[in-house]
């Protein structure tokens, strides 16, 4: 069966994500790895999830190290020292979901074959070998603090800024604040208590999300403002006057920092005029990690607020971005930087539907037929490219919708190709 989305196994706790279903997934990491370290996010689900596929694990005989409350990046960075990663995670999800990741001693995620073995294992039968096999359960204490070390090795301490960070109630919390300090910073936190009810916000580092955050900074003149998501491997910002960084002008600003990058089809054209050498890849930082290993490029980053950077692990790492985003504030006139970077229009719309698949299908044959093979590009969903712009056509890999992402030079050709898309779609989910 499939379990994986473009995200890892996501889905609402004791629907989707249940004790049966995680102790399947332990007993399938059990047979392949011997030594795993586990962790969880800040969610009141993450125990029942951690502890069902430790004893999935445990009882195929893997030893395992549970990290206890952490964020994503700091997990996957300590798999270095195992043969596996298990992150009990749903990144930017709301309270009810919980998820599962699992990374690589490199820290990149899973990629599509081990994926698609993994899948197969959960659905196996799993011969339990006898009582003196039974693997052993160690806490693991130093995880977030390693890697707040790996991170501090690369920037000096004498950063001095004023810096809100608004940490979700996620994973962040006992990271990014405790690192800006030790950077130099003065930090302000909000919502730096765990707690996965999400009780100030939904955990997803959108502009609508993060209000108090844009008002904290203006209200005590700081510098910067950095958001995190449930788990801490997004980051968005904001500058000094309160304005939202999202996650497409953060791209824009870590694209012109490095020469070779790795983006998703549905990041701007602007990539294409700030960095050397741009890769594209289907969405997902799964997809951007692998193409980041087979490149050798230096940066790999989404507009979802996900970057990363190989010089310290192949884990999608929003708090190694906001020490990143910090020294480069330093350094720069930030918002004249920003103000810049050349940038185009974007308009976003997602569509409810039935059956992705059946209706990703049809759109395409209807592409088919009706454009130039040469405008066409099936990367990833289907991306339509004009003289002008892009208008990319995507199921989401987590939610059962078709997303439309269009970007143009100006307001009259986006509303042309927005209608032109939104028109395509509408045929086919009639
Ligand atoms: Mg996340």
């Amino acid at each position: 069966m499939k379990y994986f989305g473009s995200s890892g196994i996501r889905g609402v706790v004791n629907k989707t994500i249940t004790p049966d279903l995680a102790l399947n997934v332990g007993k399938a990491l059990g047979k392949e790895y011997s030594d795993v370290v586990i962790g969880r996010d800040t969610r009141p689900s993450g125990d029942m999830v951690k502890s069902a596929i430790i004893a999935g694990l445990t009882s195929l005989g893997a030893d395992v190290k549970d990290a206890g409350m952490l964020s994503t990046p700091a997990l996957a960075y300590a798999t270095r020292d195992f043969d596996c990663g298990v992150m009990v995670t749903a990144s930017h999800n709301p309270a009810p979901y919980n998820g599962i990741k699992l990374w690589n001693p490199d820290g990149s995620s899973f990629d599509t074959a081990q994926m698609e073995k993994t899948e197969r294992d959960i659905d196996e039968d799993h011969t339990l070998p006898e009582w003196d096999k039974i693997g052993n359960v160690e806490s693991l204490k130093n995880a977030t603090r390693d890697h707040i070390d790996a991170i501090l090795s690369k920037f000096d301490r004498d950063h001095d800024l004023k810096v809100v960070v608004d940490c979700a109630n996620g994973g962040a919390y006992s990271s990014t604040p405790y690192l800006l300090e030790k950077m130099g910073c003065e930090v302000i936190t909000l919502n730096a208590q765990p707690d996965g009810t999400f009780p100030a916000h939904d955990p997803e580092p959108v502009e609508e999300n993060l209000v108090d955050l844009s008002k904290t900074v203006k209200k005590t003149n700081a510098d910067l403002g950095i958001a995190h998501d449930g788990d801490g491997d997004r980051m968005v910002a904001f500058d000094s006057d309160g304005n939202y960084l999202g996650g497409d002008t953060l791209l824009s600003l870590f694209a012109s920092r490095f020469d070779k990058v790795v983006v998703p089809v549905n990041s701007s054209m602007v990539i294409e005029e700030l960095s050397k050498d741009v890769i594209r890849t289907r969405v997902g930082d799964v997809f951007v990690a692998e193409k980041l290993k087979e490149s050798g490029a230096d940066f790999g980053g989404e507009p979802s607020g996900t970057w990363i950077y190989p010089g310290l692990s192949y884990a999608p790492d929003g708090i190694y971005a906001a020490a990143l985003l910090v020294n480069l504030t330093t350094e720069i006139d930030l918002k004249k930087t920003i103000k810049e970077l050349p940038s185009y229009t974007r308009r976003k719309k997602a569509y409810k539907v039935t059956n992705k698949q059946k209706t990703m299908d049809e759109l395409i044959s209807l592409y088919q037929k009706e454009y130039d093979q040469e405008r066409i590009d099936l990367i990833d969903g289907i991306r339509l490219n004009y003289e002008n712009g892009w208008a990319l056509t995507r199921a989401s890999g987590t939610e059962p919708k078709i997303r439309i992402t269009v970007e143009a030079t100006n307001d009259v050709v986006i509303a042309e190709i927005f209608e032109e898309v939104e028109n395509k779609l509408k045929k086919v989910i009639r």
